[in-house]
């Protein structure tokens, strides 16, 4: 598959081709060019000398094409849902969820109000603020779920009035190619580009003098070096979503009959959801009750190869990631933890040559295991029991990550105080994990800066002017 560079398919320039895997077969499945930092300063140049074939369009012409990149997203549904599969690992039907939840972002943001706000009006003075383009965008994309992801960025920042270069993660382009494809049929020539490759490709993106926005999505050890390429290289916006390590805190009046639905926030993805439950704090009354009750929804998992029906956890995404669960396994077991279930490496064993690993619980661990503290991005999970609420509270706010958490409780003016309480973007009750696109979302501390989806994703991909009219 070639990269798209200037609206124009293109292949590599002298850096080869990369190999795309599937991870739960181990087969090559296609292979994407390595672009060169000159291919990458192309897209970028073209992408300047085109703004302006897209930003003199008005709101509603632009979202106009915007309603019709969702209806072609959807027209093609299963042929993307089955490249995130292929690509990504993911069951079939977590896929298909992900295309629709791409589509549905580009819809929201058709019909989004971008309206002239007028702040005062007076007889001798008119004082407005109105949305302009910010230039060319940098879209820098992980692999968990680089399709939707990929909408939540184009489609507030095409909205806005910009073009757009993307950074696929170098396991995942290929569903981005085929978003890249569609937009390429909707847009004026030369306003998107996908650019394909390895860490070196986001580097040189980051760096460009023509990039004027930068929206970066990955792990916390990436992030300050894509502030550095910036600060390297001038002044230019930026927004960072970064990794989480999300709490559910459990108080000892929760309902033991939803038990499945806190387990699946961990396991969803195998666990390679930013938002994902990362730990579990319990109030000790519940603690031995609710490790049983969890354990035992566990049976619900059919691990396996995510275009098999039935299968509802696929692989890790790559080898790097399996080996961060490995050492967290044994970080656990060399330091007095224990595994309450799973704790094995499937890969290898009949049936499972990609990078599998069990989905895996572990208990008598505190803070200082690498399991609770740090995020595992993949299917293990840790059970800690708490003398309070408050305590729990305390640890989740001792934590340097800050992406979201949940609580609990049919206690709903206890749930109120400690979400509004808990350091982090979204606080959830009862429930973990959604995103609607009308309501911002992204990280506190070293989960991140800025906000996507909503207006607040739309405002972040635009320059807002203020107009002084004196009558
Ligand atoms: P990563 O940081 O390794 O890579 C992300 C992207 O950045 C890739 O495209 C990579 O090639 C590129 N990149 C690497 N070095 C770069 C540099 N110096 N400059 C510019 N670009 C560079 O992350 P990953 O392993 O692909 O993704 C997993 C991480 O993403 C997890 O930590 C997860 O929590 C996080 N994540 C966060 C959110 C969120 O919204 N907060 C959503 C999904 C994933």
């Amino acid at each position: 598959m070639q990269m798209i560079v200037g609206s124009e398919l293109k292949g590599p320039s002298d850096g080869g081709w990369m190999d795309v895997l599937n991870p739960a077969t181990l087969e090559v499945i296609n292979r994407v060019p390595k672009a060169n930092v000159e291919d990458v300063e192309q897209a970028c140049a073209i992408s300047a000398e085109s703004q302006h074939l897209w930003s003199d369009l008005t709101f509603d012409q632009r979202k106009k094409v915007l309603a019709q990149i969702a209806d072609d997203i959807k027209a093609n549904m299963d042929d993307i849902a089955a490249t995130i599969t292929a690509e990504v690992g993911k069951p079939l039907g977590e896929a298909k969820h992900e295309a629709l939840a791409c589509a549905s972002t580009f819809k929201f943001f058709s019909t989004l109000d971008v309206e002239e706000e007028v702040l005062n009006d007076t007889e001798s003075v008119r004082l407005s603020v109105i949305h302009r383009p910010i230039g060319p965008c940098a879209l820098i994309l992980p692999w968990n779920f680089p399709f939707a992801l990929m909408g939540w960025k184009s489609a507030p920042a095409l909205l806005a009035g910009n073009p757009l270069v993307v950074k696929p993660a170098p396991t995942t382009p290929l569903g981005n190619m085929k978003l890249g494809n569609i937009l390429a049929d909707r847009l004026p020539k030369g306003i998107i580009s996908v650019v394909t490759g390895a860490d070196d490709v986001g580097k040189a993106l980051v760096t460009s003098k023509h990039i004027r926005r930068v929206s970066f999505t990955g792990s916390v050890e990436t992030g300050p070096k894509v502030l550095e390429g910036i600060a390297a290289s001038g002044l230019k916006k930026v927004s960072l979503e970064l990794g989480g390590n999300d709490a559910a805190i459990v108080a000892k009046d929760f309902d033991l009959s939803k038990v499945a639905s806190l387990m699946w926030s961990s396991f969803r993805n195998a666990g390679q959801v930013c938002i994902a439950v990362k730990r579990v704090y319990v109030e000790e009354p519940l603690y031995e009750d609710l490790v049983k009750a969890y354990v035992a929804s566990m049976d619900g998992i059919k691990v396996g190869n995510g275009a098999e029906a039935g299968v509802n956890m696929g692989p890790l995404n790559n080898l790097p990631q399996l080996k961060v669960v490995q050492n967290m396994v044994q970080d656990t077991k060399d330091n007095g933890g224990t595994i309450k279930f799973g704790g094995n490496t499937l890969m290898g064993q009949e049936g499972f040559p990609g990078y599998f690993h069990e989905p895996t619980v572990c208990t008598d661990v505190d803070e200082s295991f690498s399991v609770v503290s740090n995020e595992q991005f993949g299917p293990i999970v840790p059970i800690v029991p708490v003398p309070s609420i408050d305590d729990a509270l305390d640890r989740v706010n001792s934590s340097r990550f800050g992406l979201g958490g949940s609580v609990w409780t049919n206690d709903m003016e206890l749930a109120r105080r400690v979400s509004e309480h808990m350091q982090c973007g979204t606080s959830w009750i009862n429930t973990h994990m959604i995103v609607e696109k009308n309501a911002p979302f992204g990280g506190v501390k070293a989960s991140g800066i800025g906000r996507e989806l909503g207006r607040w994703g739309f405002e972040e991909f635009t320059e807002p002017k203020t107009i002084y009219m004196k009558k």
